[in-house]
């Protein structure tokens, strides 16, 4: 029969690997909690920022030629945001942006590319635009174009709210909301990119959509539809925006 030797010092020095992988162990869980409250402390301090956010911008009444009231989709904490242009004349009867056929088309563009439906879409990412009031009707038909001075005053709240969520991804849809994060270009040559932006001394990625009202027909031609159908991709497989699924 062979002898069976107690070796300590292998046995000690086994004890203490044991040991210090164990405390490593706890330190790693103590810290994964932290994180955790942290965050969790984090997403209420958000939560409650933009909700005063949004209390005031229902308030505001700033542009004198801006019929009221305010729309706004509601103070929902995202990374995601989509900016809009501004409200037609039926977004302050129904009370939300995106509220008739312009939206319509939007959202079936959001369910086609990524299988998001409306009610998901609007409880998961925010909704801000250009100007969050009705401009009115030019005297020769159709809605009138915000001046610069109301583009002007009414970014002091798209910049807040980018302050506020520090978004990932910013979804601008039409020219002008795109406008207000790069140089105006052409939209075949933005549609279907994905652009790195600063904003509000935030960093963000910027995947422009266009107008998806039916007064341009560039979306619904070449090569408009093609590109129209990389940028959704793009957002649809974005990390920030696959979250949000
Ligand atoms: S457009 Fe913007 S800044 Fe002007 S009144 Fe409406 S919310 Fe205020």
């Amino acid at each position: 029969m062979g002898e069976v030797r107690f070796d300590f010092f292998k046995a000690l020095g086994e004890f203490f690997i044991h040991a210090v992988n164990l405390i490593g162990l706890c330190r790693k869980a103590k810290c994964d909690f932290t994180i955790s409250v942290v965050a969790k402390q984090n997403v209420k301090l958000t939560a409650r920022l933009l909700d005063e956010h949004v209390q005031r911008l229902r308030a505001c009444a700033l542009c004198p030629k801006m019929h009221k009231p305010v729309v706004s989709g509601g103070a929902v904490v995202s990374k995601v945001m989509l900016v809009g242009q501004a409200p037609g004349d039926k977004e302050p009867i129904m009370g939300r942006p995106f509220a008739w056929t312009a939206g319509r088309t939007l959202f079936r563009w959001f369910t086609d590319a990524a299988g998001m439906s409306e009610e998901q879409f609007r409880s998961s990412i925010y909704m801000a635009a250009v100007c969050r009031c009705f401009p009115g009707k030019k005297a020769t038909g159709g809605d009138r174009v915000p001046a610069p001075d109301e583009v002007e005053q009414c970014s002091a709240w798209l910049k807040r709210e980018v302050e506020i969520l520090k978004p990932e991804l910013v979804i601008p849809v039409g020219k002008l909301a795109i406008e207000q994060f790069i140089p105006p270009q052409k939209l075949n040559d933005i549609i279907g990119k994905k652009m790195r932006v600063m904003y509000a001394g935030h960093e963000f990625d910027l995947i422009p959509l266009p107008h998806p009202s039916g007064a341009s027909p560039w979306h619904r031609m070449e090569p408009g539809k093609t590109l129209l159908k990389q940028a959704l991709k793009m957002i649809a497989e974005h990390p920030a925006f696959r979250e949000r699924l």
